[in-house]
């Protein structure tokens, strides 16, 4: 029986490229050079599909589809500047960003995103209730600013499937959705270690370090802190 190729050929934007069975029309895409933007992806995880900022166009639907969670299929057609993905995805995170206190700090993978779309935080066509500061201190190291989730799910999945230690759960719902630390006691009360996972993968600095903090604190007033240079 002769040997079957396994090879799947997706066209991305007029680029051809090879992919093994089981990418993604996401992974397809950046493999074909595309810049195809996410907010709930992160490739450490397994995908999620919950942002729906990953929409394209697939040659035979009529509607656009989350690349992220789509198997490439061979021959698949993807195009990646489809209007109808484009026009929903820059709602989605038009939506996401209307309801921040502030637009996001710029090294952040949010704030990359927003670009993409054009969108610079500042002429939303939202507007409407925004988070209020809601800050917890409590663990030694990191630092969650709960005004700033997105509910992405990075963070609990990362603990989940990076550490295996399942001390992050989603919380609320619409508006009120945000993370937890344990049964809501903070982190230091938590089953967190400290991997730091959690931060690292956040796009949105919702969990990062204290001394990232400290640091982008000193920047912005020009002062300097103890032990850095
Ligand atoms: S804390 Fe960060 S990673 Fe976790 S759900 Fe919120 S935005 Fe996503």
């Amino acid at each position: 029986m002769p040997a079957v190729d396994p090879t799947v050929r997706v066209t991305v934007d007029g680029v051809d490229v090879q992919v093994a069975p089981g990418t993604t029309l996401l992974q397809a895409a950046r493999a074909a050079g595309a810049d195809v933007p996410s907010l709930c992806f992160d490739d450490r995880l397994a995908p999620f599909g919950a942002c729906r900022v990953c929409l394209v166009g697939l040659a035979g639907l009529d509607r656009p589809v989350a690349s992220c969670t789509t198997l490439a299929r061979d021959g698949a057609v993807v195009d990646t500047q489809d209007p109808t993905a484009r026009r929903v995805a820059g709602a989605v995170v038009e939506l996401v960003l209307s309801e921040l206190p502030a637009a996001p700090a710029s090294h952040t993978e949010l704030a990359a995103v927003a670009r993409h779309f054009g969108l610079d935080g500042d002429d939303l066509r939202w507007t409407g209730a925004t988070h209020e500061r809601d800050i917890d201190e409590r663990h030694p190291y990191l630092v969650l600013q709960h005004e700033l989730c997105i509910s992405c799910g990075r963070c609990v999945r990362a603990c989940d499937e990076v550490q295996g230690t399942f001390a992050l759960t989603a919380t609320g719902r619409g508006f009120e959705a945000n993370i937890a630390a344990g049964l809501d006691e903070g982190f230091a009360q938590s089953a967190c270690v400290s991997c730091g996972a959690c931060a690292d993968t956040c796009p949105t600095d919702a969990i990062t370090e204290h001394l990232l903090l400290d640091l982008a604190g000193a920047a912005a007033t020009g002062t300097t802190i103890e032990g850095q240079s």
